[in-house]
């Protein structure tokens, strides 16, 4: 039966929900904050420079195509998506580069330049990891954890697979070399752990990437949310935007429906909220109709680090130096800067830099003759104390000088356009708790059924697709939990 399902939220999650519920035939209604669709792939549009907002490596492109391929269309004639080679090139604080691909050969001579000996134990490491991702993301990644039993019963496959170990212990068993294990181990940062203490589950990542390629959006992360976009009201769904939602209504243990910014109300058979979960708890339900989500249990979580992002335009290019599309720029320090951005909170003098080049791939996304880059941060969330009205600018300085230092020779003279987001961005106009980019830290214990379900403990018709729930962050996670809360409204509904 139709049910009228509102969407709150319009990030990949909510996207992903939203156009399998439509295919499925509800009515379905996104209400979203922003005055665009995306969520964090929010698009920037300065000086003719078009800047991805938030997530430009695309990972596990078949979770795009599912969601046309339900609609009965072809996602190539929405957007189309290029392989990228190399998937990364990494910089030590020397300035020497390591790249890899998809090609066990290719990383495999990568590895030689650097340390021969840890040929036997890479390959190694792939073996291991083929059996994580197997039952990781193939098997568990698109399947709810709403009852003790489903976790108990993955329990010893937990245990079989070192998950208590984290992503850098793990890598460490197979990797003897300083650089190398930074490079196969930094991947928990891309969906908000520290690899110091994320568990080894997510040191699938790498064999992810290698399983399905890197790809590129042409005309960017943003050539994907419209394409999304537009498959939503071709199925019929409603969008309503800078239409923030203020409280979700609730009698019992259901949500009859959602509070606007205007005050008015709309009713729903259904909420799914792709807003931050800790926000959607501690905000849009008052506390008194919250059992398990009180506001202490989310106080005591754990939150992921946030971002400094700054988004910049030159008027010359840079093609042709030691840059590729994605450049990771590591610093002297490995643990000791991660210890200080995620335990002790402190804005270090000394940082690693994730650089995005699209303009490498895609000339479209800046004026004639331009380059449009992205350089990305992590730095501690809001529970710093750090005061980004006073740090930002100094921040960005300091980043511009190091680039310009070691990258981009005449950067600062061939700027055009520069713009920057901080951990405020991430409270204040993407509604995170504490201004993590990423959510709940992707830690053992905040996993799978130790995070919050896709379907509220709480309230029985109020789902979560997105980064707080499982599986977690980054656009496979999300994309996954959407599909999750579609199999589970088929499921009751059916
Ligand atoms: C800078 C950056 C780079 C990243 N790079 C990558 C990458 O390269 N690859 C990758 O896979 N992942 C990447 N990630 C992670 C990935 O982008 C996120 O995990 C994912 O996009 C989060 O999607 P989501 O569905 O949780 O929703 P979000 O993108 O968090 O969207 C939630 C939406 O809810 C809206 N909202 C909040 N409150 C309300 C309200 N009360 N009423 C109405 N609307 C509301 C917000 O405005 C927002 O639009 C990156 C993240 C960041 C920040």
């Amino acid at each position: 039966m139709s049910k009228k399902i509102i969407i709150i939220g319009s990030g990949f999650g909510g996207l992903g929900a939203a156009i399998r519920l439509a295919a499925q035939g509800h009515r379905v209604e996104i209400y979203e904050k922003r005055d665009r669709l995306g969520g964090r792939a929010y698009v920037y549009h300065l000086q003719g420079f078009k800047f991805d907002g938030g997530p430009t490596v695309i990972t596990a492109p078949f979770l795009f195509d599912d969601l046309f391929r339900l609609a009965g269309r072809r996602r190539e004639d929405y957007f189309e998506l290029v392989p990228l080679d190399p998937f990364y090139r990494i910089f030590d604080a020397s300035g020497r580069s390591f790249e890899y691909n998809g090609d066990a050969a290719f990383t495999l001579g990568q590895i030689d330049r650097w340390n021969p000996a840890d040929k036997p134990g890479y390959e190694a490491f792939i073996r291991s990891t083929r059996a994580i991702f197997q039952k990781g993301f193939v098997e568990l990644a698109d399947k709810p954890f709403l009852h003790l039993t489903d976790m108990l019963r993955v329990a010893p496959d937990l245990v079989r697979l070192q998950s208590q170990k984290s992503v850098y212990a793990y890598i460490s068993q197979f990797i003897r070399d300083d650089f190398l294990r930074q490079v196969f181990s930094f991947h928990p940062l891309l969906v908000g752990g520290n690899p110091f203490d994320a568990s080894s589950i997510y040191a699938m990542i790498h064999y992810l990437e290698r399983e399905w390629g890197v790809h590129y959006a042409l005309g960017g992360t943003g050539a994907i949310v419209e394409g999304l976009g537009r498959l939503f009201r071709e199925l019929g769904g409603t969008v309503r935007l800078s239409c923030g939602v203020t409280e979700i209504l609730v009698r019992g243990r259901r949500a009859t429906g959602v509070r606007l910014e205007d005050g008015s109300t709309q009713t729903a058979d259904i909420v799914v909220s792709n807003a931050d979960v800790a926000f959607t708890y501690r905000n849009l339900i008052p506390e008194q109709y919250r059992r398990k989500f009180t506001n202490r249990k989310i106080d005591r979580m754990k939150y992921s680090m946030s971002l400094f992002v700054l988004y910049f335009g030159t008027r010359r290019r840079y093609a042709g130096g030691p840059l590729a599309h994605h450049n990771i720029l590591l610093g002297e320090r490995y643990q000791g800067l991660l210890d200080d951005i995620f335990n002790k909170k402190l804005l270090a003098g000394d940082f690693s830099l994730y650089l995005h080049m699209p303009t490498l791939t895609d000339p479209s996304m800046a004026p004639p003759g331009c380059e449009l880059f992205y350089v990305l941060s992590p730095v501690p969330h809001l529970g710093s104390g750090i005061d980004w009205t006073r740090a930002a600018q100094l921040y960005q300085d300091r980043i511009i000088d190091f680039l310009e230092e070691r990258y981009l020779p005449g950067l600062r003279e061939n700027l055009v356009v520069t713009h920057h987001i901080d951990p405020l961005h991430f409270q204040n106009t993407l509604n995170s708790h504490l201004g993590a980019a990423f959510s709940f830290q992707p830690l053992l214990t905040q996993s799978a059924w130790f995070r919050p379900h896709n379907r509220s403990e709480d309230f029985d018709n109020l789902y979560f697709a997105g980064a707080g729930t499982h599986p977690g962050a980054g656009l496979p996670g999300v994309l996954s939990s959407a599909k999750i809360v579609a199999d589970l409204v088929a499921g009751e509904a059916g």
